[in-house]
């Protein structure tokens, strides 16, 4: 489940692009780009497309399989005691521990039962990740996340009865509609509940996602190419 690793030189150069391009659509706003965090999604790449990214500055990667985060990252902690790892497909409850032991954010936060399990983990292991609360904009039946109708008393549970550090939400549109109302969409039911964060954009939409309010864009295939294996979730 490898694809093969660009050129390092490559990687850097779009890093570079899409920041430009990051900062071109917070400039049409206006917002200060600093505010939008680009998380490098490198999930099927090997770690010397992680090793690439790292040595051009990226620190945020984002990865959607549990295994495959804790297989490529833990050699590069000592090297960057900085690097953040964020969790963006599916979690499991039986995978829980491992994602807490080795990832830093949650960004698909979608149901009691992983909520209830997330509250249990960070208990025992002392670890409290930031939580992203996952919402199915597009109410699709194959895709996960709370239904917009549900997510005011999801997030009461996670944040009131469970006591999870929510951080914010985060959505994948449907892949074949407009993104931009389901992206108004998460920032309305953000702001009513008094959220700050918006994991939301990817390497099609990140643009409009900034216009809209993302802090988080999480990108993979504008950064390392396409990908040969479809992705899990
Ligand atoms: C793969 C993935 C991305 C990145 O997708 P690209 O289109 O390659 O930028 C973003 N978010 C999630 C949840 C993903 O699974």
């Amino acid at each position: 489940m490898t694809d093969p690793a660009p050129e390092a030189s490559a990687i850097a150069a779009s890093l570079a692009a899409i920041h430009a391009r990051i900062a071109e659509a917070a400039a049409t706003v206006p917002r200060d780009p600093a505010g939008v965090t680009l998380v490098a999604v490198a999930k099927t790449f090997p770690a010397e497309a992680v090793a690439a990214a790292l040595a051009a500055g990226q620190r945020q990667f984002g990865e959607n399989r549990v295994q495959e985060g804790m297989a490529k990252y833990p050699s590069f902690r000592a090297q960057y005691p900085d690097l953040v790892l964020h969790l963006i497909g599916p979690l499991q409850t039986n995978k829980v521990k491992q994602a807490v032991a080795h990832f830093d954010v949650i960004h698909t936060l979608d149901r009691p039962k992983l909520a209830e399990e997330l509250a249990r983990e960070f208990e025992k292991s002392g670890r409290r990740l930031p939580c992203f609360v996952q919402v199915n904009t597009g109410e699709e039946d194959q895709k996960a996340g709370c239904s917009p109708a549900e997510a005011d008393a999801f997030i009461a549970l996670c944040r009131d009865d469970l006591k999870l550090p929510v951080a914010g939400l985060m959505c994948i549109p449907p892949a074949d509609e407009e993104p931009a109302p389901h992206f108004a969409l998460l920032n309305k039911i953000a702001k009513r509940n008094g959220l700050g964060q918006l994991s939301m954009g990817m390497s099609g939409d990140f643009e409009t996602a900034v216009m809209l309010g993302a802090t988080h864009v999480r990108v993979g295939s504008a950064i390392f190419g396409g990908r040969s294996y479809p992705p899990a979730g």
